[in-house]
């Protein structure tokens, strides 16, 4: 089965109420590049899923960019999975490199993540990358495969399924500095290949995104890549525009 791409935003901790909802408008405009053989989405803030959900074109999906996995309780200033499916959330990011290095998230709370997740229905978008340091040291593909198993430990088959995985290489996140594509297909098809030994031909079907500094003018020669099924986008996807002009890449090439 042919995968269909999928172009995300993140983010992270930038907008407001009133930004997000400018961005919308904006993007609203533009909605002719967003053609229909590819998905979009933007992971915003909580704060700006209200108004995104009414705003942005009906085709550019809500997503967040954290959950807690437990349903509720006495966890101060979390958010757990069904609050965020009220506001009709499709994807959530889980093991976001910021999430692991600032925030001190393990492959364990991350696991637990990704199961809450898929407990509401929504899709998780479970993130892998090396640092430098690991790359330097030919230790990238150990590390981007422990992490994707520890990521999807808790998960039956049907559950690997349901998700999107990201490989996004840390030195390349808002860093400017972009993973060649022949890097990034390197990594992604050795993700692939190990998806393929959990859950057989179903790994054929599982979208797996680039992330690290794409824009306009890398973006449709990282996704022709057979392994590379979208991006996983910060910086560039906070204008309008660039979100428009990156769909209008994708779109070229399907
Ligand atoms: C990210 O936030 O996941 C990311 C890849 O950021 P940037 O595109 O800015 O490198």
């Amino acid at each position: 089965m042919a995968r269909k791409p999928l172009l995300m935003g993140n983010w992270k901790m930038n907008k407001t109420v009133a930004e997000a909802r400018e961005f919308a408008e904006q993007l609203g405009q533009q909605s002719q590049s967003l053609c229909n053989d590819a998905d979009y989405a933007v992971c915003a803030p909580f704060t700006s899923l209200h108004i995104l959900r009414v705003m942005l074109p009906a085709n550019v999906k809500l997503g967040a960019q954290n959950v807690h996995f437990e349903e509720h309780g006495a966890y101060t200033g979390e958010i757990s999975a069904s609050m965020l499916k009220e506001f009709e959330t499709v994807y959530v990011l889980a093991g976001h490199s910021e999430r692991r290095q600032l925030f001190g998230e393990t492959d364990e709370i991350i696991a637990k993540k990704v199961k809450a997740i898929l407990s509401q229905q929504m899709t998780p978008v479970l993130c892998v990358g090396e640092v430098l340091d690991q790359r330097d040291a030919g230790k990238t593909l150990d590390v981007v495969r422990n992490q994707l198993n520890k990521g999807l430990a808790e998960l039956t088959e049907a559950e690997i399924g349901r998700c999107v995985v990201a490989y996004e290489p840390v030195w390349a996140i808002g860093t400017g500095r972009t993973a060649t594509s022949e890097q990034a297909e390197e990594v992604i098809a050795e993700l692939r290949a190990a998806l393929r030994q959990k859950v057989g031909a179903t790994a054929d079907d599982i979208r797996i995104l680039y992330g690290g500094s794409v824009k306009p003018a890398n973006v449709a020669e990282l996704c022709s890549q057979p392994n590379i099924d979208g991006g996983l986008v910060g910086g560039a996807s906070l204008q309008a525009d660039s979100f428009a002009q990156m769909a209008a890449e994708i779109c070229k090439g399907v």
